[in-house]
């Protein structure tokens, strides 16, 4: 299997080079050259296997003999043994419609985790095999960053930097990026908000001789190879809850930002998982929910929200679905990218809109239906939400037909973010690692958000 880019300029690339490139290097994402059509037999086969099998299966497809399989076992085994539920993402039934897909048993306890175990380790795999250098360069709006330096914090050959937008993220995502003292880790605190870091590390992994010299790797969606993690539980979810309902249309809705989850459920229903409905939820950052419905991808105001996760304007993993939505044109995704930047929006037409329309349903919540999603799944049936699965479900609630079943990813433990949870007027008890974070110093540097002062401090990280 070979990656080439949404752009058209890179093609012929290897899995574990296209890991290393992350942002293809003429500006667009990388994509597999195939998507593989699973028959019904090959589906049946899946459903009875437990989760490190099945990702092999997966990840063995589009790694295509550039792991062997054994090492490929033992990056998943080093990767998913970290998880506390045997499961890794166990699959919790709310209602006889309604089922959460719980992906927050991981290290930081949110979903980023079951990407960036397995990326981690596979850097540090890369690392050994090759004698390369790696350097981490991401922008978080909180979970990624905590889920990355946690993947590898003391690893040797790796040093990781981590823009965070200061004070903008969760008092608990915070303590969990800064209270780790490991000399490989750096956090920058950026005074701006999650797109300015976005746009800051876009920019400096854009500069292809700078991102050269310093060896920079990303660990944000754009890398495929989170995306594919994140395609293994949309199979797994699906075969443990169809194996309890024969022939029912079964939904996913999912809490949406970076489109990067949702682009992995979309890659899953290309890959012939018979998912009825995708259900795309976002905040009041609804960027998305206003493409699905009007077909303007358009930038909007920037709101804080209950969900701060998904408090973002730009979703880089877009990009991948405008290259499919426009049958692989990539001059012409070149162009409307192009035209985005310049103008701030893309408009597409009534028969591009039709399609959007089959492949994503789309529902943007509010604040306080986020919260009122809450206070209402708590006292029907003492399930806590995080704010990000609220909006999930609230979502499906707007999106499920009747009969239908739907499965909300939840991304987050609730935890992560009691700012939230109490502003629901609920009480809850953190897990034991939670409340130790709060009695740990913090490492983080504060810096304007301008190009030279991050360029300052990451050179100074990787020259170390
Ligand atoms: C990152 C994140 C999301 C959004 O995921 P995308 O892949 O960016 O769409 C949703 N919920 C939580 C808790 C997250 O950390």
């Amino acid at each position: 299997m070979k990656y080439f880019s949404t752009r058209g300029n890179v093609a012929g690339v290897g899995f574990i080079d296209a890991v290393l490139m992350g942002l293809a290097d003429d500006g667009g994402l990388l994509l597999p050259e195939q998507i593989p059509h699973l028959t019904e037999a090959d589906l049946a086969r899946w459903s009875k296997l437990d989760y490190k099998a099945l990702a092999h299966e997966i990840f063995s497809i589009y790694v295509d003999g550039d792991i062997s399989p054994e090492d490929l076992t033992e990056l998943i085994e080093q990767s998913y043994s970290t998880f506390r539920d045997p499961a890794v993402t166990p699959v919790r039934k709310l209602s006889d419609e309604a089922y959460v897909l719980e992906l927050f048993h991981g290290p930081t306890f949110a979903f980023k985790d079951i990407a960036l175990q397995f990326l981690g380790n596979l850097y540090s795999y890369i690392s050994r095999k090759r004698n390369s250098i790696i350097n981490i360069l991401g922008a978080t709006s909180g979970d990624t960053g905590a889920s990355a330096i946690e993947g590898v914090r003391g690893k040797e050959g790796i040093r990781i930097c981590i823009l965070h937008p200061h004070q903008k993220v969760s008092r608990v995502q915070e303590l969990q990026m800064t209270t780790v003292d490991d000399a490989n880790v750096l956090n920058l605190a950026v005074k701006g908000n999650f797109d300015d870091c976005q746009q800051l590390i876009k920019e400096l992994f854009a500069d292809v001789e700078f991102k050269t010299k310093h060896h920079l790797r990303a660990i944000n969606s754009i890398n495929f190879a989170r995306i594919l993690a994140q395609t293994v539980y949309y199979f797994y979810a699906y075969f443990q809850v169809a194996a309890q309902h024969a022939d029912a249309k079964i939904n996913f809705s999912v809490p949406t930002g970076n489109f990067g989850d949702i682009f992995a459920g979309y890659l899953a229903k290309r890959m012939g998982l018979p998912i009825h409905k995708l259900i795309l939820a976002t905040n009041e950052n609804n960027i998305l929910e206003r493409f699905v419905k009007e077909g303007a991808y358009q930038l909007g105001e920037f709101r804080m929200t209950h969900s701060p996760s998904m408090d973002i304007q730009i979703a880089s993993n877009f990009e991948r679905y405008l290259f499919y939505l426009h049958n692989g044109d990539a001059a012409q995704v070149e162009r409307l990218m192009r035209q985005f930047k310049a103008e701030g929006q893309i408009t597409i037409g009534s028969e591009q809109l039709t399609q959007v329309q089959t492949d994503f349903a789309a529902h943007g919540v509010s604040n306080d239906e986020c919260l009122g999603t809450i206070r209402q799944t708590h006292e029907t049936t003492g399930y806590l939400l995080d704010p990000h699965t609220a909006c999930g479900i609230a979502a499906a609630k707007t999106h499920s037909g009747s009969g239908e079943i739907t499965v909300t990813l939840a991304t987050a433990h609730p935890a992560k973010f009691d700012e939230s949870i109490q502003l629901a007027q609920i009480e809850q008890t953190f897990p034991a690692e939670i409340s130790a974070l709060f009695d740990k110093p913090q490492h983080q540097t504060i810096v304007d958000h301008s190009k030279e002062a991050v360029v300052e401090h990451i050179v100074k990280l990787y020259q170390a």
